[in-house]
């Protein structure tokens, strides 16, 4: 099997603002395991709160040696490996995990989430995400959305209000809330939720930081509305230490290490009970789609990582009024407009 990767920049089409940064572009790294003449794609996002960069993934790409692997079938072996390699390097791993997951499919002649044995998907709605913005600015990035189901809301800024009154005012859609860790107070907490609830707010991601436990714990046991985790949850052993603390997951490839280990964490917050929702950071549509493949069973999907792009280097991921669509093809289904690897 043959490894080759490449850095590469996602351009933002707005510039995009949580409660804590902004930005415009969004490093990555692109990867192609090759056997047998076809190729799988994968690819690192790396959001700078999470810590890893281009260089990170680079340098623990370079240690990875599938010379002693004959088969990418031997999943299980090469992603051990993978995982032994060093400590943390999650989306690192996930490059790698997805382009596996894409050429062991593309090698059976079928769809993903097919090889997995999951179900077709193609019923779900993706949120589209409006970062904190202006008034006139959120006016047009709904006007560009129009046709979705669900907003993703960021909140956690001084206008919170100000923000979902203005949401409000134009559409009547669901709205997801994600306060990414922007709320210090678990009373304001509590107040915010009740007063959302009545405003088409159908869940609140990451309402406090993650290190609050005991106040997040509290938070889930009063709060109307769904509890979830992102920030607070990366990987499965994680998602063991806050069990009945929050009320549901935000499960994302780059965070789990990847499909293998996302499937895992979607089996064990049922079992604990969670609502699942799988997520996505600005992504190009290839590991969007990778994430899209293993959806069926969530209860909610936040996948428009390519919509908030302008220079996605793959093709193949379709939109249609908010829903993803899965084509028949083999793998995860997308195709490199470009040649960027040659
Ligand atoms: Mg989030």
């Amino acid at each position: 099997m043959e490894l080759k990767f490449i850095p590469y920049t996602l351009q933002l089409k707005h510039t995009f603002t949580v409660s804590s940064y902004s930005r415009n572009t969004t490093p990555s790294v692109l990867l192609k395991i090759t056997h047998k003449g076809v190729s799988g794609y994968g690819e690192a996002s790396l959001p700078q709160y999470l810590g890893e960069t281009q260089e990170s993934v680079l340098d623990f790409l370079k240690k990875v040696d599938l010379q002693n692997f004959t088969e990418p079938l031997d999943l299980n072996s090469i992603l051990n490996y993978l995982d032994n390699l060093s400590e943390g390097n999650n989306a690192a791993k996930a490059a790698v995990d997805i382009a596996l997951h894409d050429l062991m499919s593309k090698l059976a002649g079928v769809p993903l989430y097919d090889y997995l044995r999951l179900e077709n998907p193609s019923h779900l709605f993706t949120s589209f995400t409006l970062g904190i913005d202006s008034a006139e600015k959120l006016k047009q990035k709904i006007e560009e959305a129009e046709g979705f189901k669900y907003y993703k809301v960021k909140l956690g800024s001084e206008n919170d209000k100000q923000i979902i009154n203005t949401i409000h005012s134009l559409t009547d859609v669901w709205l997801f809330v994600d306060v990414n860790q922007g709320w210090e107070d678990k009373f304001y907490a509590i107040d915010m939720i009740y007063w959302l609830k009545e405003r088409n707010v159908l869940l609140i991601e990451q309402p406090l930081p993650a290190e609050k436990i005991d106040d997040i714990a509290w938070l889930t046991e009063k709060s109307p509305l769904h509890v979830l985790a992102d920030e607070g949850v990366k990987r499965l052993s994680d998602l063991e230490a806050v069990k009945g603390v929050y009320s549901g997951v935000n499960i994302k490839l780059m965070k789990s290490t990847g499909i293998n280990e996302a499937l895992k964490m979607i089996e064990k917050a049922k079992e604990f009970g969670m609502k699942v929702m799988i997520g996505c950071m600005t992504e190009t549509s290839c590991a969007v789609k990778a994430a899209a493949h293993i959806s069926a069973q969530a209860d909610w999907i936040d996948l428009d990582g390519p919509l908030l792009i302008s220079n996605d280097p793959f093709e193949g991921l379709p939109y249609n009024d908010g829903k993803i669509i899965l084509n028949d093809g083999p793998g995860i289904g997308v195709n490199l407009k470009t040649g960027l690897f040659d």
